[in-house]
């Protein structure tokens, strides 16, 4: 009963939210240190929970093998909805066209473009030269290198090591519940990200790029409906209704915050305990995925690029629209979990097929309003992946076949 009340309060929260904003406007403002008071208390939880359940979840069986196995559905399943998510993307803006026709200057205060990191650099950069710094600066891929690391072995050292387990396991219980505690005053949280938000927006912004809006909206909500419907009742046999009344309380989080890292210990929450996810396949899916997997920011990217070429009136051809596909996936692997963050990283595939970079400015005006409903996307689609990777996880323990999980 309590779960459902949360829900409600949630819903109640968001709507009203919407209500008083566009009845204030502007000063509604005042309310922002609510939601900034939200985000920070979860924000705290993020590390420490990452780290410890992460560390527990794989000392508990210490089977590599098991997590090489995991990341290897986990990094298909990310890479290949990704993908979808592109073409869906690039599909809508093909038919609906929302930049043409558009009478719009652009502005010169255009974004920076972001240097970005070459491959290689980004994958040793997971390796942390120093733990205790990655954990200050919150990078979690490498929070997560380290955590499998710790894990591993403390299975491998054993008795000496029960006393670091038994703090991880007592340290992620104590996360889980500060989560639950957090969680009470999300409706108050999610009234005061939402409202300012919606009295910011008015209507003379939002309405010359409906048409932008409402592509990436409902490209958004399709790829959600297709593809995360299909994957958690096909591969995971799963009820989608089900799947998504489970991960609402955390869609909505992400969507006030704009942020799938802020996100995270709702999410992990929502994952377990409505979806029945362990905290072995949880612990290591979500962080990794808040992290990398941005399908509603690459969706974004692909109907933004479109946009732009519309725009200038720049024909993009089937190749060019493959390399946006290709592009688009990289760079929402790279784009961090922060608001905002998927408009850089945009910069990269407009430079892919050659766009100029200041067309960036016609989307930066409504970035925000996008990314409510990206970052949304983004987590849903991480706590997809957890639910099919549980069930193959499920039915692997039932068939172990010839692999005999080497236990270390
Ligand atoms: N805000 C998004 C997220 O946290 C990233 C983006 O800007 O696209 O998932």
């Amino acid at each position: 009963m309590r779960k459902i009340g949360l829900l409600t309060q949630i819903l109640i929260a968001f709507v009203l939210a919407i209500i008083v904003g566009v009845i204030v406007g502007p000063s509604i403002e005042v309310v922002k240190p609510l939601g900034d008071l939200f985000l920070r208390l979860i924000k705290f939880i993020i590390v420490p929970l990452v780290l410890a359940s992460l560390v527990i979840g794989i000392a508990g069986t210490g089977d590599i093998k098991r997590i090489g196995r995991m990341g290897g559905i986990t990094f298909a399943y990310y890479l290949i909805t990704t993908a979808i998510a592109v073409i869906i993307g690039l599909i809508l803006a093909n038919i609906f066209k929302p930049g043409s026709g558009l009478n719009l200057t652009i502005s010169e205060e255009a974004a920076e473009p972001k240097e970005v990191p070459g491959v290689i650099d980004t994958l040793l950069n997971i390796i942390p030269t120093n733990p205790i710094q990655s954990m200050v600066d919150a990078n979690m891929l490498q929070i997560i290198f380290f955590a499998l690391f710790l894990g591993v072995a403390i299975t491998l050292v054993g008795d000496r090591a029960k006393p670091v387990y038994d703090f991880f396991d007592g340290l992620a219980e104590i996360m889980y519940k500060i989560t639950h505690i957090v969680m009470k005053v999300a409706p108050i949280g999610i009234f005061g990200l939402i409202a300012p938000v919606v009295g910011q927006y008015g209507a003379s912004v939002l309405l010359p790029l409906i048409k932008l809006i409402l592509v990436v909206y409902i490209g958004c909500i399709l790829h959600a409906l297709i593809v995360y419907s299909s994957s958690v009742k096909f591969l995971a046999n799963y009820s989608p209704v089900k799947f998504f009344k489970g991960i609402l309380p955390a869609s909505l989080v992400a969507f006030s915050s704009s942020s799938s890292s802020a996100t995270l210990p709702i999410t992990i929450q929502n994952t377990e305990e409505n979806l029945g996810v362990s905290k072995k396949v949880s612990s290591f899916v979500l962080p990794l995925g808040a992290t990398i997997n941005m399908d509603g920011t690459a969706l974004y990217q692909g109907v933004c690029v479109l946009f732009i070429a519309q725009f200038l009136g720049v024909d993009l051809s089937f190749t060019q629209q493959l390399i946006i596909v290709l592009t688009a996936t990289l760079a929402s692997i790279g784009t961090a979990g922060v608001p905002g963050a998927g408009l850089i990283m945009l910069t990269m595939v407009i430079t892919a097929v050659g766009l100029p970079l200041e067309a960036l400015a016609l989307v930066a005006g409504v970035d925000r309003v996008l990314d409510m409903i990206r970052t949304s996307i983004n987590v849903t689609g991480d706590a997809s992946a957890a639910v099919v990777v549980q069930a193959f996880e499920i039915s692997k323990e039932r068939n172990p076949r010839d692999d005999s999980l080497s236990n270390m």
